[in-house]
């Protein structure tokens, strides 16, 4: 346990997830207080949910670390054909929007270009892209207004691991329903 511990203090300092904090080198017959912040003083409770969710993140970019962008074909695909089933929103001849099956907020759709043509992330996307990507984003406010939150609303673009994209499939986020946060983990 303490060797876990000590791994996963190790690889956050070095991945700099805990800027700012001192570190023990060993998690050995220790509590909480030899974390000491070097800045302001941060209670336990923080601290501990901050380290989760650090951890929770350096997980999750490796998951979509693993998800390799490689062309190949996508889920996206068998929502677009129909294959499995999604819950549309809106479509026309360019775009899919759908219901994000894990949602992050009360109102959280993708939206997705049913031609993919390259486009697995927006990191490559290229001049001729240009009016699909424009369309993209109109069909994001067309969305918002569908589902009544055009007052306020997150468009996200996760593109590549760094980003924690799991889809190779360029696709928005289109988030609402509650008050959002600044800044995005
Ligand atoms: P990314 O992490 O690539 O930015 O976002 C991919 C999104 O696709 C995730 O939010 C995930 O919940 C969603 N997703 C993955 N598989 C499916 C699926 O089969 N159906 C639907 N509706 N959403 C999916």
């Amino acid at each position: 346990m303490a060797a876990t511990f000590t791994t996963s203090f190790s690889l956050l300092r070095r991945a700099r997830l805990l800027r700012g904090y001192t570190i023990p080198n060993a998690f050995s017959n220790t509590s909480l207080d030899r974390f000491r912040p070097t800045s302001a003083p941060l209670r336990p409770q923080r601290f501990v949910r901050y380290i989760t969710a650090s951890i929770n993140e350096a997980a999750s970019a490796r998951a979509a670390a693993a998800t390799a962008d490689d062309g190949g074909p996508t889920i996206f695909d068998k929502i677009i054909s129909r294959e499995i089933p999604s819950s549309i929103v809106f479509e026309d001849e360019k775009v899919l929007a759908f219901r994000d099956v894990n949602p992050q907020a009360p109102v959280h759709v993708l939206i997705i270009p049913k031609l993919r043509d390259g486009l697995t992330q927006l990191g490559k996307a290229e001049p001729k892209h240009a009016e699909v990507l424009g369309h993209l984003l109109y069909a994001a406010k067309v969305v918002a207004e569908k589902e009544g939150i055009a007052e306020g609303f997150r468009v996200v673009i996760n593109s590549g691991p760094a980003a924690c994209q799991s889809v190779y499939h360029l696709h928005l986020h289109i988030l609402g329903g509650r008050q959002m946060k600044w800044p995005p983990g």
